[in-house]
């Protein structure tokens, strides 16, 4: 029911006798509610697994002229996550959530089998944070058993994790460039707390000419500090208290920069030893590097980013600063 409709009831309703004014009235009432349905209809959250599904509702909204954002996860949402959909949320008309445990970002020997998983608590928190749709595919939706096609970055991605994990990047980089082949959004949020990750979607964003924006949120931190991650789930109490060696060991290294120490070398001293004072930690890698092209830097200048992995127990947690000078 358009405006004019809506007009030529109203008009009906001044000019009619009695039962007319009852007719307009109840044609009124009619459009009134159909519009109430249709307005709440849109407000609740869908989930689906199935790819066609997906483009299906992306398409209708874009019929209805609405901009579309996306927020690629692996799901067992926390507050990190969540601020990623608000975001989005703020920024777009609709906002598609991808919950998938992506296997081919795993290594051989990495966690893929106890990736922590809770669809129904993620639900809520997507519900709450606005989301309108859920894309939860099983894998077989989104490789075929003869998949064969990969998208392959050279230097950006083979540095800091790159090096231990010599495979990861390559599946991240497939995985997303699938999810905006299947949402085509307007925009995709991604978290700096994996900043390496975001220096690589960029580049092929760029490189390949995808025509999404690429937003960067800010990490969110526990209240002591430790950077919220799905992985932390796996942390017993000793570790957990443990694992605050990275977020002090981030914190010193950004107060190091404010009172001016330029050299990578002084910082990145000054942190490891804060690691290395844990006997529960292990360090794979801190490392200052151009934040951009991941490239390693001896001077802090520029936008950098410091990062580090460091291994609690078998957890292997992931944290960092940017600096931009
Ligand atoms: P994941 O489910 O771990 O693959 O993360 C999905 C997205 O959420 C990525 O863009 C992450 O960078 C982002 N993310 C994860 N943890 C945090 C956090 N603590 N703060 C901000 N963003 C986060």
């Amino acid at each position: 029911m358009n405006h004019a409709c809506m007009s030529e009831c109203y008009g009906r309703l001044m000019t009619s006798n009695a039962n007319e004014k009852c007719e307009a009235f109840r044609i009124c009432l009619c459009v009134l509610w159909r519009r109430a349905a249709e307005a709440e209809r849109e407000e609740i959250m869908e989930i689906t697994g199935k790819v066609n599904e997906v483009r299906k509702q992306v398409k209708e909204w874009r019929r209805q002229g609405l901009t579309v954002g996306l927020v690629p996860t692996m799901g067992y949402l926390h507050d990190g996550h969540k601020s990623l959909i608000v975001r989005a949320a703020a920024e777009n008309d609709r906002v598609v959530v991808s919950d998938f445990v992506n296997p081919i970002q795993f290594g051989p020997n990495e966690d893929l089998a106890t990736y922590p998983r809770d669809i129904e608590a993620d639900k809520k928190l997507c519900e709450e944070a606005g989301a309108a749709l859920i894309f939860h595919p099983e894998p077989e939706e989104m490789y075929a058993p003869d998949f064969s096609t990969y998208v392959e970055m050279q230097k950006v991605s083979e540095g800091l994790c790159g090096k231990t994990r010599p495979t990861h990047f390559r599946g991240v980089c497939t995985v997303v460039c699938k999810l905006f082949n299947i949402v085509s959004p307007d925009r995709a949020y991604f978290g700096q707390k994996d900043a390496q990750q975001m220096a690589v979607i960029r580049r092929m964003v760029r490189d390949l000419n995808m025509d999404v924006e690429i937003v960067g949120c800010p990490i969110i931190r526990e209240a002591d500090g430790l950077a919220r991650s799905s992985r932390n789930t796996y942390l017993n109490e000793a570790q957990r208290k443990a694992a605050l060696v990275l977020s002090r060991a981030v914190f010193c290294g950004e107060e190091m920069m404010k009172n001016g120490e330029r050299d990578a070398g002084a910082i990145l001293k000054a942190m490891r030893e804060i690691i290395e004072a844990e006997p529960l930690a292990k360090t794979d890698y801190v490392e200052m590097v151009d934040a951009d092209t991941i490239e390693p830097v001896t001077r802090a200048e520029g936008r950098v980013l410091t990062a580090m992995a460091v291994y609690i127990g078998k957890t292997r947690l992931i944290d960092n600063f940017i600096v931009e000078l």
